[in-house]
């Protein structure tokens, strides 16, 4: 049977957004990234973006008490959706929360595998466009967009002093999620270290899509 809720892990720039948002869109499911979620609270500027930026900026996760009331929210207007998670779960308590939200579901768990070194040379020349939102991985330092000609800038928190921050929070917090659901016989590992367009071919060979 296929799956109905198809979870992509994998540490911070090792494209699972990206492949997240292109497998969503081939297979015509919902696209629900938890991170887009965030920053959209940060760009309201409301009390709870202004937490949310500050343990962001710093490499953290946002703690449970914060992120879990905005993302059930949203789960549970997704419960009769086939949806593509992007960034949650994140720790073994989202986990079981998602598991409590979504009972009779089929899971799907997509495990983008890259290795630190490649994490860090990626987000250090990992750049987003301020007017149309792509996201590019500059060779050169470029500073403006080839699609719309918008300014190219780096996310506060790809900045160096936080990365290794974020790949310690994925390390720690994230990471044990991949035991918990490989118990389950959920996991297929890709090889996320080649470019975009072959990985993305790997995970639609994997798949029965
Ligand atoms: P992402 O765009 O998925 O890399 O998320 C960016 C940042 O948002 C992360 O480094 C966390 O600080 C925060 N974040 C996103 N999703 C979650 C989550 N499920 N739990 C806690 N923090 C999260």
């Amino acid at each position: 049977m296929l799956p109905n809720v198809i979870i992509l892990l994998g540490g911070p720039a090792s494209g699972k957004g990206t492949q997240a948002k292109v497998l969503a869109k081939r297979i015509g499911y919902t696209y629900f990234g938890t991170g887009d979620l965030m920053r959209a609270e940060v760009e309201k500027g409301t009390d709870l973006g202004k937490t949310m930026a500050d343990l962001m900026n710093r490499g953290k996760l946002v703690p449970d008490k914060l992120t879990i009331p905005i993302v059930i929210n949203r789960l549970e207007e997704l419960r009769s959706t086939n949806i593509v998670l992007d960034g949650f779960p994140r720790n073994l308590d989202q986990a079981e929360i998602l598991q409590d939200v979504f009972p009779n579901e089929n899971f799907l768990v997509l495990n983008i595998e890259v290795s630190g070194d490649e994490l860090l040379k990626r987000m250090s020349s990992r750049r987003i466009c301020d007017k149309c939102g792509n996201i590019i991985t500059v060779k050169n330092d470029e500073k403006v967009c080839e699609k719309c000609g918008g300014n190219l800038i780096q996310r506060d928190d790809d900045k160096p002093e936080v990365l290794t921050k974020r790949i310690q929070s994925y390390e720690e917090q994230t990471k044990p999620i991949i035991a918990y659901y490989r118990e389950k016989g959920l996991v297929r590992d890709i090889d996320g270290q080649p470019p975009i367009e072959e990985v993305t071919k790997e995970i639609f060979n994997y798949t029965d899509f």
